[in-house]
């Protein structure tokens, strides 16, 4: 591999303050340092020097043998509970799921409402499983690449700008394929406390070795600006998963740190042969008769989360992943 990093940045991705500073350091697959700044002015936190798009690839692909299993069953099962939430808005409409992988959460929807889906992806593989074996439209290309005539009522945005090169040009794209009064459906860890996790490993003088390349960390102030400075109106935005908070902030002193990816080598993976994701017509007929898609199972497990409110939304950011609702008005 040759060019490990690109170039640094100067100035923050969003506001452009050159008042970056110091937030914490890890590793990407004991391979290449990740040095995190903060800017100082909008708290946007990113990798600076930024890696390549070669060194993400190679770890992507490393972090695809290392994963055995892809929840293809929670997926389907997300988007059977998502389209209750669909049919809510309208009946029938069209939805793009960013990242969508090999598409089982668009399938989900596809069978369990008249919503007509899309998704885009940059796995090879895993384009052509959904189209060929899910029969659902996925293009192979980034974001920022895809060209369409079509707009969107929804873009689904799950687990993918922490990722993504540079996130404004992201959701600038994004508001641009949504009809008028579409909505963007984004989610993303907290930086908060995954920036927490960081910071109270360094402070112990641990860098933490990461396998996935959250590149960009958003406090949940922050993502709020960003989306704003679109053009988007905040329609909700909030934070769930409050495990582990208290060990993530560093405020249960002496908790051992889980440094469970120290022993993952990116050169071990480098020649490995690729795992091309395949499930037979029983498992793929398994996942559809699963009985952990009835109705009353998925209602009361929405119903339940809303009964036991560990969502914050009276804005203490506290919660592992941070959900935002965005519309283009
Ligand atoms: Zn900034």
């Amino acid at each position: 591999m040759n060019n490990i990093y690109q170039k640094k940045v100067r100035e923050c991705y969003y506001c452009k303050s050159k008042d970056l500073i110091e937030h914490s350091k890890a590793t990407y697959w004991n391979y290449a340092d990740l040095n995190y700044e903060e800017c100082a002015n909008c708290g946007l936190i990113f990798a600076n020097p930024m890696l390549s798009l070669e060194t993400i690839i190679f770890g992507n692909k490393a972090l695809n043998i290392v994963h055995t299993s892809r929840g293809t069953l929670n997926q389907y099962k997300g988007g059977k509970q998502f389209s209750f939430w669909l049919n809510k808005i309208k009946n029938y409409g069209t939805i793009l799921d960013v990242g969508c992988a090999e598409g089982f959460f668009l399938k989900g929807i596809a069978d369990h409402s008249d919503w007509s889906v899309e998704g885009i992806d940059i796995i090879q593989s895993a384009v052509d499983f959904a189209n060929n074996i899910l029969g659902i439209k996925v293009y192979f290309t980034t974001l920022e690449d895809f060209k369409t005539e079509k707009k969107y009522d929804l873009i689904r945005i799950n687990n993918v700008i922490e990722h993504c090169l540079n996130p404004i040009l992201f959701l600038k794209k994004s508001y641009t394929l949504l009809n008028n009064n579409g909505f963007v459906w984004c989610s993303t860890p907290n930086g908060i406390q995954d920036g927490a996790v960081l910071k109270n490993a360094n402070k112990r003088g641990i860098k933490l070795n990461l396998l996935e390349n959250h590149l960009f960390l958003y406090k949940p102030k922050t993502l709020k600006e960003i989306f704003r400075s679109i053009g988007f109106t905040v329609i909700k935005s909030y934070c769930e998963g409050i495990k582990h908070s208290l060990k993530d902030f560093g405020l249960i002193p002496f908790s051992k740190i889980d440094n469970n990816n120290s022993k993952f080598f990116l050169s071990d993976y480098i020649y490995k042969e690729n795992i091309i994701f395949s499930i037979t017509d029983k498992e793929l007929n398994e996942i559809y008769n699963s009985s952990d898609l009835k109705n009353y199972k998925l209602k009361l497990d929405i119903f339940l989360k809303k009964l036991f409110p560990i969502k914050m939304f009276w804005g203490i950011s506290v919660g592992h992943q941070q959900f935002i609702l965005a519309q283009k008005k």
